[in-house]
């Protein structure tokens, strides 16, 4: 090929996504009847999990209950941390979900129990419902002081006729706004929102069902019916009890929720948000959304993490608690006691818990078909049955890794679709974890610090 008809590779900058292990997941993949659909929303069997996670989002969503708790446990790459993500993306923008692993408290630089208190209360919603007024009526006159100036800061004059008189309004530059943006002229019913200066003319609804104020709280704006405007509108905030915790706090200031630098928060600061927020529900004020506090790993919390779980749980403020993980009868941390999971009977006695189970052949296929599609990888049929046969052999995570390298691997050699050589080609080059293991055994005595003679007995 003639070198000078070559056009320089552009890169495509406009599309960079990042695909993250569970960007497949888009909800839990549940019907009406809360019967899991073999697949649906990212989600492949594991239909028993579903379901039972789908009964406890059904409560969340009801509002009803707090301090509930769930453990999934299952082998690992079962998909918990997936249905978790699953319930995450059915909850909707309105609950606080928050996620982390058990080994995070430990590397931050607060104390543990701290940080296990800010995540609880990151993961409970305040819902205030504030009234504003809203006047109607028909317009006069319109004056506007000073027009466009290059200044933008158009003020005026508005004469409203309301049922009972006639009423002048100096207009800062938010309602010659949304004067303009209305086309309101003499004559025409218009309605003003005093708290926000809102201006509409009769007839329209307020579209606006969102919207986000200079904190980033949610607003909601409640619907009129076309043509029938109310005099009063319901606006209604969402805000986490440690977003209120952060801007009350004198040493943070509230900027600290953009940096996450939030540092420890005096408990007196939590205990005067508590009364009010306490205060605010007896008026109607505010209500409480529990939201999910999601504990990956949580074998990794050790025995006062686990106590603080236990009296948190007991709050009519507690979020709903949902863990995971993967071990079996082990050494609860902190203690020399064994345990289930890792953690202490009380604490499991409190919990439901939901055992995931090893998929098919048939289910890790279409999981893997699922993960080509989201990377965008054309994979032809036989390749994917290689990698189904290895991701049973191996484990599905170590499957879908290979995606990725064996699409290279196939880009190389120009070919649009990945063949079964390219997956060998990747198995090959890339070892799973009991190839890895079987070298280390062979090849033993050429490692440092090996210490495999002396710990013999030792389960991993
Ligand atoms: P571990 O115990 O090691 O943390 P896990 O049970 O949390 O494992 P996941 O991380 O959820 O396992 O699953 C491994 C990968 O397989 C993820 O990319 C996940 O999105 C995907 N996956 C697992 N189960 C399903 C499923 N039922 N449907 C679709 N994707 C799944």
């Amino acid at each position: 090929m003639a070198d000078t008809t070559k056009v320089p590779e552009v890169r495509e900058i406009t599309r960079i996504e990042r695909i993250g292990a569970h960007s497949h997941i888009r909800g839990l993949g549940l019907d009406d009847a809360l019967e899991a659909r073999q697949v649906s929303q990212g989600m492949v069997g594991q239909c028993k999990a579903r379901r039972a996670v789908g009964l406890i989002l059904e409560m969340i969503k009801d509002g009803k209950i707090a301090g509930r708790a769930l453990l999934l446990a299952g082998r690992p790459g079962t998909g918990k941390t997936a249905i978790a993500m699953g319930l995450a993306q059915a909850l909707g923008q309105d609950t606080p979900f928050t996620a982390m692993t058990g080994s995070e408290i430990f590397s931050l630089d607060m104390c543990k129990t701290e940080a296990l208190c800010q995540a609880f209360r990151k993961s409970i919603g305040v819902r205030i419902k504030e009234e504003t007024e809203i006047i109607e009526g028909e317009v006069v006159e319109i004056q506007i002081d000073r027009p466009a100036t290059g200044t933008g800061q158009k003020v005026g004059k508005l004469t409203l006729k309301t049922t009972e008189m006639e009423t002048i309004y100096d207009l800062g530059t938010k309602m010659i706004e949304s004067l303009t943006k209305e086309k309101v002229q003499a004559g025409d019913i218009i309605t003003i929102d005093k708290a926000t200066g809102k201006i509409s003319k009769l007839g329209r609804s307020f579209t606006r069902a969102r919207d986000y104020d200079a904190m980033g709280a949610q607003t909601k704006f409640v619907q009129c019916p076309e043509g029938e405007l109310q005099k009063r509108k319901e606006v209604v905030h969402t805000v986490t009890l440690h977003e209120i915790d952060v801007i009350n706090s004198r040493t943070q200031g509230f900027l600290a929720l953009f940096s996450g630098d939030t540092g420890e928060i005096k408990s007196e600061v939590r205990e005067q948000i508590n009364a009010k927020v306490a205060e605010w529900r007896e008026e109607g004020k505010a209500e409480i959304v529990p939201g999910v506090l999601f504990v990956d790993e949580v074998h990794m919390l050790d025995i006062e993490c686990f106590s603080y779980l236990n009296r948190a749980l007991e709050s009519d403020m507690a979020p709903v608690l949902i863990m995971a993980t993967n071990r079996g009868i082990t050494r609860i941390r902190g203690t020399n006691y064994q345990s289930p999971h890792g953690m202490p009977i009380d604490l499991l006695d409190r919990l439901i818990i939901v055992h995931t189970q090893p998929y098919d052949e048939k289910e890790t296929k279409q999981i893997l078909r699922i993960r080509c599609e989201e990377e965008d990888v054309e994979i032809c049929d036989d390749a994917l049955t290689v990698l189904t046969r290895i991701g049973m052999e191996t484990s599905l995570r170590y499957a879908i890794q290979l995606i990725t390298t064996a699409n290279l691997v196939s880009r190389k050699r120009k070919a649009t679709e990945v063949n079964m050589d390219d997956i060998k080609r990747v198995y090959s080059l890339f070892l799973d974890e009991s190839r890895s293991s079987q070298f280390l055994k062979e090849y033993q005595e050429e490692f440092m610090f090996n210490e495999m003679a002396s710990n013999d007995n030792d389960s991993v």
